[in-house]
């Protein structure tokens, strides 16, 4: 069964570029029926945080991307240490004891004779009886894991198609360190073979971790997950922006994002398929496919999403609503309202046109006396949904003003704004009393 994982380390809010890897590790899951697994990285206990774990799940049941499971990798660390000694017998780990500052110096004198700044594995040649004396006086070593340099490292990822590494040209990566604590790069592997995680869909700066984890799945029997990395998100500027990188579901939410505007979006940021507003869960995961997906960065564009919203917005029904909408507001208040709106809260506005007070309009001295006329034949007009209609048809007559000298001077004094939702749908909102007295006070 296909099975795919987010993977995110509790030391921060998601933020956009995450939630997109969350929703199409989801889809991908989804469009082959298979699992879809949250998994918090949270090795790092000095820096990994309880509420930020508690965010990272609300944060993906707002968006409605529902785990099938969840494990927690600072629960699982006698797995590591099992698999640790698995490794150490068969040599495919080896401890080493360079500081910083000697691997810096290292590095520099390979760079400076123009070569690679490989690790020599010097530690590696070390004898036993010398390491098992440096253990036992309390040296504790790092460990690095042994790439096999004859087995040559390739996968056809699933985004960036057939590639191919050379383990002779790679350092052997530090798995872990002297105090014991793991580096990310093994217990990922040893969980994505545990959970049976059949895909691995992240970001493309997670390219050359993937070239050593594959000899690592190897190593551990394991099999290699089908891999695909994506472009990075971008902004509109074209670089990872601060804000981009900070820009979380809280605020996002905050700003009158809907989930679906941002499943909408996210779903087909970086493909070469539309984004289309109607776009929900279900139907972004029967259309997900990876090889629409670009190598170019996905472009973020704020002004995109707030389209995209507004389009989403004009269609949400008033049951999906109501809670967030102000007391009293009605369905056909809703649905006359909802078309002016970019976002749900702005409704909190319109109906404070409706209900007033409203601001003061500001008219053209002409425009008083044919209000007054206005407030004495829509006294005698009978209320009901076509009053709106009756009235202008009325004045047209009466008054033979047409269009805009006709219409705007009701709009201001009967809402106190320049545009808005239909007068049609709102005049009877507004109420017969109310749209007398500001008819009058006009
Ligand atoms: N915790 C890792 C990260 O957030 C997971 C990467 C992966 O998907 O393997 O970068």
């Amino acid at each position: 069964m296909t099975t795919t994982r987010f993977a995110p380390s509790p030391t921060g809010l998601l933020h956009v570029g995450n939630i997109r890897t969350a929703l199409h590790n989801w889809l991908l899951a989804k469009r082959a029926g298979g699992r879809f697994v949250l998994r918090i990285d949270d090795t790092d206990a000095a820096r990994s945080r309880e509420d930020y774990v508690e965010a990272i799940r609300a944060d993906l049941a707002w968006l409605g991307l529902h785990p099938e499971g969840e494990e927690r990798q600072s629960a699982r660390f006698a797995l590591y240490e099992a698999e640790f000694e698995r490794l150490k017998a068969a040599g495919r780990v080896y401890p080493c004891w360079e500081t910083p500052q000697e691997l810096d110096l290292k590095r520099k004198v390979l760079l400076g004779r123009g070569l690679a700044p490989i690790y020599d594995r010097a530690a590696l040649a070390l004898g036993e009886d010398a390491k098992a004396a440096r253990i036992a006086a309390g040296d504790l070593p790092h460990w690095r894991f042994l790439l096999d340099r004859e087995e040559a490292i390739g996968w056809d990822d699933g985004v960036r198609g057939p590639q191919s590494f050379d383990p002779a040209a790679m350092s052997d990566p530090v798995i872990r360190r002297a105090d014991g604590s793991w580096l990310y790069m093994l217990p990922s592997v040893i969980d994505d073979i545990a959970m049976g995680v059949t895909d691995v869909l992240r970001g493309e700066d997670h390219v050359s971790n993937t070239a050593t984890q594959v000899q690592m799945f190897t190593a551990l029997g394991g099999t290699v997950p089908r891999f695909a990395h994506e472009a990075l998100l971008v902004g509109t500027e074209g670089k990872l922006s601060k804000r981009l990188g900070s820009l979380g579901v809280a605020q996002l939410r905050e700003m009158g994002i809907e989930p679906e505007a941002l499943i909408a979006l996210l779903a087909r940021l970086g493909t070469s398929d539309p984004v289309d507003p109607s776009l929900r869960l279900a139907g972004a995961a029967a259309s997900f496919d990876l090889t629409h997906f670009g190598r170019a960065p996905a472009r973020f564009d704020e002004a995109e999403l707030e389209r995209v919203n507004a389009a989403i917005v004009h269609t949400l029904s008033f049951d999906t609503v109501r809670a967030r909408l102000p007391e009293g507001m009605s369905a056909a208040a809703w649905e006359a309202i909802r078309p002016n709106l970019a976002h749900v809260h702005e409704a909190h506005d319109w109906w404070q046109v409706v209900t007033g007070p409203i601001a003061q309009p500001g008219l053209a001295p002409e425009d008083r006396p044919f209000l007054a006329e206005a407030a004495v034949v829509l006294a005698d007009l009978a209320w009901d949904e076509g009053v709106w209609k009756a009235l202008t048809g009325a004045l047209k007559v009466q008054t033979g003003r047409k269009g805009k000298a006709l219409f705007l001077p009701l709009r201001l004094a009967l809402t106190g704004m320049e545009h808005g939702p239909d007068m049609g749908a709102l005049l009877p909102l507004i109420g017969r009393e109310a749209a007398l007295e500001r008819l009058r006070a006009a």
